[in-house]
């Protein structure tokens, strides 16, 4: 049996958040879901609304927040480059400000807290795959540089407040995740193509196709990120999080083509400026120390987001015009 805690998922109402709070509720925790619903939705949490076990509360965390829990999942903070670089400076505030004040938050209750940090703190990586160790290729000053700088400062607070404060952190390197209830408008690549295809329109590859992701499906993702959490030693990481199998996008495209059945064409975009060439987490690190790995492949995870989708899209046909 294990002990019953009190939560806070900040961003919870976002994607991941949603499926963390879920996920807590399901093993018994208590959980305080806190979102400003900038880019999450309450539509992804309404079926938890009735649970007495779960609480909404609408707040922006780059301002003070003083509640009481056990830990402190910190996940606010939009993720896809076409939301974060919408308000970039806002971006840099939630990743920043944000940080402080869980952290203040964490220090004061003497809380567990773990940041949903990225692989984004590694730019276009020199080294690849990529280990814990690897200090990364950041543009300081380009258009993803409010997230990526961001996510940065947002660590080194993280291990300051550690090495200052004694805190018990965790901080998480997540890589692309996807999965039922990313947003549809979200512009990254898996709700983009899946879309695309379900709609019959013209699937987008920016650039010829050639650049690598590592796509890591959200259910892996919800259980690595409580493994690390729940880890007893003192281990603040950080911790690579995500599926070491690596695609092209253009490969990313085809099986979305076939998995959906689609007579959609490709076409190609322009690559947006900065955008990583490469990208492949080493998760020697977390099979080590948490004894996980992703189980999920990718043609499974492409399908249940693809029934996913088509729920939404049949939603959206059912509406009636105003
Ligand atoms: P998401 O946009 O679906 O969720 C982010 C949530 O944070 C949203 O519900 C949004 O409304 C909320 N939010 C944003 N700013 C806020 C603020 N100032 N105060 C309160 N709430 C705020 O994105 P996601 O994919 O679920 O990402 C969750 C976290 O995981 C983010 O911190 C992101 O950086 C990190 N991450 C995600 C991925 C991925 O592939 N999904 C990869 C690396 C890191
Ligand atoms: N803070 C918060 N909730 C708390 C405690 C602190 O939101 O329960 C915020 C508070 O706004 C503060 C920040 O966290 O500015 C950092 O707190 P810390 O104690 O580290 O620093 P200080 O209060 O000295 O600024
Ligand atoms: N991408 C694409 N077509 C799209 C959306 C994205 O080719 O419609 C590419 C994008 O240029 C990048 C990769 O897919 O190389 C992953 O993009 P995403 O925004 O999902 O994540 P990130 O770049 O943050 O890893």
């Amino acid at each position: 049996m294990h002990r019953k805690k009190r939560v806070l998922v900040t961003g919870g109402a976002g994607f991941l958040g949603s499926h963390i709070c879920e996920s807590l509720l399901t093993k018994g925790h208590e959980v305080l879901c806190v979102d400003n619903f900038f880019t999450g939705g309450k539509e992804n949490i309404l079926h938890l609304r009735d649970n007495p076990h779960f609480e909404l509360l609408r707040h922006d965390v780059t301002f003070p927040l003083y509640v009481e829990v056990d830990e402190i999942y910190s996940l606010a903070c939009p993720a896809s480059p076409i939301h974060y670089q919408q308000d970039p400076v806002q971006t840099t505030k939630t990743a920043v400000h944000g940080s402080i004040n869980m952290l203040g938050l964490a220090k004061r209750i003497k809380a567990k807290i773990l940041l949903a940090s990225t692989s984004e703190v590694y730019g276009d990586p020199a080294r690849h795959p990529q280990t814990e160790d690897y200090w990364g290729n950041v543009n300081p000053i380009g258009p993803r540089a409010c997230y990526d700088e961001g996510k940065r400062c947002a660590e080194t607070l993280f291990f300051d407040y550690r090495r200052q404060h004694g805190l018990n952190i965790r901080v998480a390197r997540i890589f692309n995740t996807y999965g039922p209830r990313m947003a549809v408008d979200d512009g990254r690549v898996v709700s983009n193509f899946i879309m695309q295809a379900l709609r019959g329109q013209p699937i987008t590859i920016y650039g010829d196709g050639s650049q690598t992701r590592s796509f890591c499906y959200v259910e892996d993702m919800v259980e690595g990120l409580q493994c690390f959490m729940n880890l007893k030693s003192d281990n603040p990481g950080p911790m690579n999080l995500g599926n070491p199998v690596e695609s092209t996008i253009r490969e990313i495209a085809e099986t979305v083509l076939r998995l959906t059945g689609s007579g959609s064409h490709i076409e190609h975009r322009p690559l947006p400026e900065n955008d990583p060439v490469q990208r492949c987490p080493d998760i020697g690190r977390a099979r080590q120390h948490l004894g996980w790995e992703p189980r999920v492949t990718l043609e499974e995870g492409l399908s249940r987001t693809i029934e996913y989708f088509r729920t939404v899209l049949n939603k959206e046909r059912a509406r009636p015009p105003f």
